[in-house]
């Protein structure tokens, strides 16, 4: 965003903060409430509005595990990384409870299932099943159900999750806002963040901050504030819809393709869908919010697979997710901003497993930043790494 000259740097606000934090999605709303519990006031910045990203427009499976399968993440992760993030996010999930998520109106207890449709996935899901059980996952594998998905879908198996829940986003986003003290600023958009070693300034249109502090949660927007960002996080859209398929059975929230698509009822008849990205892949690397033809049909073909007819779309939308290099979150202070010493950090990258993710990634940020300690998300696993 280019800046007017009435708004030239002598006549915007000057405002001193303890912290700065750039986004108001989950990651940057949890962020401000770990720091507030640790006596550190911060200012939230937000480009439009709370829950205007990702956060507000994901399909609100609160699912445990990260992005692959178990057993895909064992081999590229490795046994202990892999049952560190199903415990997180499992831990993620009683975190979110204990907010009271669990008393929003559009919340349920619903177990999710990863669906294979085809003999790859199953044999995946089956050893997953094993790996999970020997690891101490209460992991159902299945092989039929009487809902729709299983009626028209064939599915070969599925691998139950079942303490998983689902929730609408916007709800918790208004949860979240309502337990912080610090104030959020909307249509405050970050255009530059100007580091020395005595000071931080963040600017937008209509202030300059000086902090101490500077916790970037700002996802797939993560280029637009940082080169080094730009190489480790890639914008992604997701596209969904909702149906108004009020004779739709599904018991579950149904995970299939290896993630590719997603499946669940919502509220009063209405089921909601998403994923296709693969349909279009090249022209999905891309922060605008626009639903396109060739994703929205893949949607709605696969909704007709799963729920055996075409029922009425009632909206589509899209919004942007930010993928990491391996598909885990990333946390940590940015060496190129200011220099290695100065105090900026990012908290993002859940490569489309925020909801599951966001909560506690935010809480190892903010102690990794003002207690350096360690964190398995740590930025510096990709050091030296020159390009996405
Ligand atoms: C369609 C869809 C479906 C999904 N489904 C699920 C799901 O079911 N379960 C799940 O776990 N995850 C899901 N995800 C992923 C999940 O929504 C995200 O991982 C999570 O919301 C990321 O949260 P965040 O706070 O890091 O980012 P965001 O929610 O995107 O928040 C970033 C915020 O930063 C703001 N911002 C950006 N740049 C600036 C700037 N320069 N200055 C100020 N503010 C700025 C943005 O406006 C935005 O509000 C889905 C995502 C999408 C898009």
């Amino acid at each position: 965003m280019t800046v007017p000259w009435w708004k030239q740097p002598g006549r915007v606000d000057r405002v001193r903060a303890q912290a700065i934090v750039v986004g108001a999605g989950v990651t940057g709303l949890s962020a401000a409430m770990h720091m507030e519990r640790r006596g550190v006031r911060p200012i939230v910045l937000e480009r439009q509005r709370v829950a205007s990203g990702a956060s507000g427009r994901n399909a609100g499976f609160l699912m445990r595990g990260v992005a692959e399968s178990y057993a895909a993440a064992c081999d590229s992760l490795g046994r202990e990384l892999t049952q560190h993030a199903w415990r997180f996010t499992e831990d993620n999930l009683r975190a979110l409870r204990e907010l009271g998520v669990d008393h929003t109106p559009g919340f349920g207890e619903r177990p999710s299932c990863l669906l294979a449709l085809n003999d790859a996935e199953a044999h995946d899901l089956e050893r997953s099943a094993s790996l999970m059980a020997e690891d101490g996952f209460e992991s159902p594998f299945i092989t039929e159900g009487d809902d729709d998905a299983w009626k028209n879908a064939s599915p070969l198996c599925g691998l139950v999750n079942p303490g998983d829940a689902v929730c609408d986003p916007q709800e918790v986003m208004a949860l979240l806002a309502s337990k912080l003290d610090a104030e959020i600023r909307p249509n405050a958009e970050v255009t530059a963040i100007n580091a020395s070693p005595d000071r931080i300034e963040v600017v937008t249109h209509d202030a300059v901050y000086e902090a101490d502090l500077v916790l970037l949660c700002v996802n797939a927007w993560a280029r637009t504030l940082s080169p080094q960002l730009a190489r480790l996080v890639e914008p992604n859209r997701a596209q969904m819809l909702a149906l108004d398929a009020p004779g739709a059975k599904l018991d579950m929230a149904y995970y299939a393709n290896e993630g590719g698509e997603y499946i669940r009822a919502g509220e009063g008849g209405v089921v909601l869908v998403g994923g296709c990205r693969r349909f279009d892949a090249e022209a999905e690397r891309t922060l605008a919010d626009e639903a396109t033809d060739p994703v929205q049909s893949g949607i709605e073909a696969f909704a007709e697979r799963v729920l055996g007819r075409r029922y009425p779309v009632l909206r589509r939308w899209s919004g942007p997710m930010g993928f990491s290099p391996d598909g885990l979150p990333i946390v940590g202070r940015l060496s190129e901003v200011g220099g290695p010493d100065a105090p900026i950090h990012f908290c993002g990258g859940f490569t489309g497993h925020g909801m599951s993710m966001g909560h506690l990634t935010a809480r190892d940020c903010v102690e990794h930043a003002l207690d350096d300690r360690p964190t398995p998300w740590t930025i510096s696993r990709f050091s030296g790494r020159t390009t996405g």
